[in-house]
């Protein structure tokens, strides 16, 4: 225990008027969102690491709206009208990172958004679903078939391809470090390396507890996502861990866009030449249920296998990058956002769509502040 000195208690120590713990997109777009409704608050964000480490700079880049059977299988779980509202959240999240950085600052490309279906059975409720979402997208079919781009994608092996014209893809990492100068430009402040270890909630304030000090704040935001267990042990939340591999450039790269399989468990897109590819959770369910930041062996070669039989079929590859990121799952996919009492709120579970959703979510959080 070092003690801080009067200088530290004085400055970086010092009470806020909110403290958020987390500093992915949730955290950030949540900080931006205060700042706007009020300048004059304080706000200190606070990170357990040197950079945020979790899902926001370790995920696939989709400027994700989702895909045609996994809208279909949310409505089946939890009713057509929350699944609307999350498609919803997600569709102006996309339109909000739209207006507030330039395509080319973070790589965004509106692209467009492809599913592999090789079962005729959620083809018959493209016309149902696209009525469904047509108040939301203005569109009349914002899923269609398009049998043309199948075979210029070289994704001969695979039956049908639906394509929807309002997802994207971008840099997260990029779109991280904007948020973070967007963040800086609006006097938010932050504190990395620091783990938050406890909460206490008095009758003045709530007391943020790490190593070597604590800070106290009159509200505070917990939006550290799949670590939230160690925090609130109560949460409905269980970590999912998504592991992704790239490929080293590919000589005459088809593929162009953002792409979904098995109802979103695989999803893999072009990176200029290369193409990447994540998920496959579903094939180790028990084993990727951890916040473990690693990849298996097991999955990779899964993975590998995928792109061999399904993405570049007769065409050699070679394996540049690994890595993996923590998602958080619930028993709903709808994330929590709620007050846990008068001071304390939590956003979190952000299951596979945050890029998307966690600019709307940051406006509903200081609403509720
Ligand atoms: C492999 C993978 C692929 C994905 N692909 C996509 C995609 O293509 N499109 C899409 O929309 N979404 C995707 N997602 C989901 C998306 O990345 C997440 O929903 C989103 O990033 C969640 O943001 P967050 O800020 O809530 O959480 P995180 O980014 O996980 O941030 C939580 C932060 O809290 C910090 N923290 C945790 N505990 C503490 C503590 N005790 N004290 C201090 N700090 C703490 C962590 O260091 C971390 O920085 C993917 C996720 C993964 C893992």
């Amino acid at each position: 225990m070092v003690n801080p000195s009067i200088w530290e208690l004085e400055t970086f120590y010092r009470k806020r008027d909110i403290v958020i713990v987390g500093a992915g997109f949730t955290g950030l777009w949540t900080a931006i969102s205060l700042k706007e409704n009020s300048p004059e608050r304080s706000v200190l964000v606070v990170d357990r690491s040197a950079i945020p480490i979790g899902a926001s700079t370790r995920n696939a880049g989709f400027a994700c709206f989702g895909s045609l059977t996994e809208v279909i299988s949310d409505s089946g779980k939890m009713g057509w009208e929350k699944t609307l509202e999350l498609v919803k959240m997600r569709f102006e999240g996309l339109k909000k990172i739209q207006n507030y950085f330039k395509a080319k600052e973070i790589d965004f490309e509106l692209c467009g958004g492809f599913e592999i279906i090789n079962d005729e059975e959620p083809l018959q409720r493209i016309d149902e679903v696209n009525q469904k979402l047509k108040p939301i997208t203005g569109l009349a079919a914002t899923y269609s078939l398009n049998p043309k781009k199948l075979e210029e994608f070289g994704l001969g092996n695979s039956k049908f391809l639906v394509e929807n014209p309002v997802e994207g893809s971008l840099h997260s990492g990029k779109l991280l470090q904007k948020l973070l100068e967007k963040c800086q430009n609006r006097g938010v402040e932050f504190l990395f390396g620091t783990e938050v270890l406890d909460l206490e909630e008095g009758e003045s304030s709530v007391k943020i507890i790490a190593e070597n000090f604590e800070i106290e704040a009159e509200k505070l935001v917990i939006a550290t996502n799949a670590f939230t267990r160690n925090l609130l042990p109560e949460i409905d939340l269980v970590p999912a861990r998504g592991q992704i591999l790239l490929t080293e450039p590919v000589e005459n790269l088809k593929l162009k866009g953002t792409f979904h399989y098995d109802e979103g468990f695989y999803y893999f897109r072009n990176l200029g030449n290369r193409v990447l590819l994540g998920g496959a959770r579903n094939q180790d369910f028990k084993n990727e249920e951890t916040d473990e930041l690693v990849t298996t062996v097991f999955l990779q070669n899964h993975l590998e296998n995928f792109l061999k039989t399904v993405i570049l079929p007769n065409q050699d590859f070679k394996i540049s990058n690994r890595w993996s990121g923590i998602m958080a799952m619930g028993k709903e996919k709808s994330p929590i956002i709620t007050k846990i009492s008068d001071r304390q709120i939590v956003a979190v579970r952000l299951s596979g769509m945050g890029v998307a959703l966690a600019p709307k979510i940051g406006e509903m959080v200081a609403a509720l502040v």
